[in-house]
């Protein structure tokens, strides 16, 4: 499945990194170790742009290792550089904030690669891939009334967030809101839950057994990201599909999950996971499984070219609202993500004030 990118010599001329400010972001490690923005020139004058994580500590790991690794010398393709990054930092760089500053990187290089081939990222990934098509999205809502309103406005799929019940729930109570949101949204829609990593595995069997006959399509990290024996022991009998990986990083992070079977349903974030090139190498490992991928947040403009392009049943997430440094935001026409149509990702930088 593996795709032919076009390879041509340049190097890298300069990278640049910052963490914008982010009014409305969520008050923990995805604030204070926020998001950043990177930028590379290569040789030809082009520049690009990606996002990562990690916040200062990212910006401190581009500024101090990963910019003197990369910059002039000579590549051919964004796989090379992303091969060559998670090499050079094997020893200290398998999980976490490294890969979220890979992660910027590799968007930045594929959108400046992109951009010189005067090719759009989708083009670049399947030139089947129609730029006008539009990808089928689901919202995460909190309640029946916002899954209501999600399906509505054409949203192929809703998922709850169950994060108000917290970690010894009331199972009553979570039937209550599935039944309130299944008799809303109708048997057409797509339903998931969220634990987000509030379960363990006997809590999660027990809601899930209730549950099940509500058509539930997904739950969603209902244990700790590290828990690999404990989520290879809940998907062996678990009635009702498990996704995660969102926390996970790198090809060899989920060919583990994978060979343990940890999830039915795998979640990469191509802000955090190793950007594209990961993404790619994630498609293909979950092909060869026929396992699904479905990538976190999917709709934001960095993931959406490889869903469209590359997944065989694609369905995007909902974005971050309170992620506006990159313009434009994806735009949803009747509850359906529409690629960008510049080339590269198709992004600027926002304009403030
Ligand atoms: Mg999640």
């Amino acid at each position: 499945m593996r795709r032919s990118i076009p390879a041509s010599p340049f190097t890298v001329t300069a990278i640049r990194a910052w963490q914008p400010s982010t009014p409305g972001s969520p008050d923990d490690w995805r604030t204070s170790l926020g998001q950043i923005i990177v930028e590379v020139e290569l040789d030809s004058g082009v520049t690009g742009l990606g996002v990562g994580g990690g916040g200062a500590a990212s910006i401190h790991i581009i500024d101090n290792v990963l910019r003197a690794e990369l910059t002039h010398k000579e590549f051919h393709t964004p796989l090379e550089i992303h091969e060559n990054l998670c090499e050079f930092t094997s020893f200290y760089g398998l999980n976490g904030i490294v890969p979220m500053a890979i992660s910027g990187i590799d968007l930045a290089i594929w959108d400046a690669y992109a951009k010189s081939h005067n090719m759009t990222v989708l083009g670049i990934l399947n030139p089947a891939t129609e730029i006008n098509a539009s990808c089928a999205m689901y919202q995460t809502v909190i309640d029946a009334a916002g899954a209501k309103l999600a399906f509505e406005q054409g949203m192929a799929a809703v998922k709850l967030h169950l994060g108000q019940f917290g970690s010894d729930p009331s199972v009553n109570r979570i039937e209550e809101l599935i039944q309130r949101t299944r008799d809303a949204v109708g048997l057409e829609c797509e339903l998931m839950l969220d634990a987000f990593g509030n379960w363990n595995v006997y809590t999660t069997r027990n809601v899930a057994d209730r549950i099940c006959k509500y058509d539930i399509a997904w739950i969603e990290e209902p244990l700790l990201p590290q828990e690999i024996a404990a989520y290879t022991e809940l998907c062996r009998d678990c009635p009702i599909p498990i996704a995660g990986g969102e926390h996970e990083y790198l090809i060899n992070g989920f060919r583990r999950l994978i060979d343990a079977h940890a999830h039915d349903v795998y979640q990469p974030d191509i802000n955090w996971c190793g950007g594209l090139s990961t993404l790619i190498s994630i498609y293909e490992l979950a092909n060869d499984h026929e396992v699904r991928v479905c990538p976190h947040r999917g709709s934001e403009a960095f993931a959406l070219p490889a869903i469209m392009a590359l997944d065989p049943n694609p369905l995007a997430e909902s974005a971050r609202e309170w992620f506006t440094a990159i313009a434009p935001l994806t735009h949803v026409e009747r509850g359906r993500a529409v690629c960008n149509q510049g080339m590269g990702f198709g992004i600027d930088l926002a304009v403030t004030g």
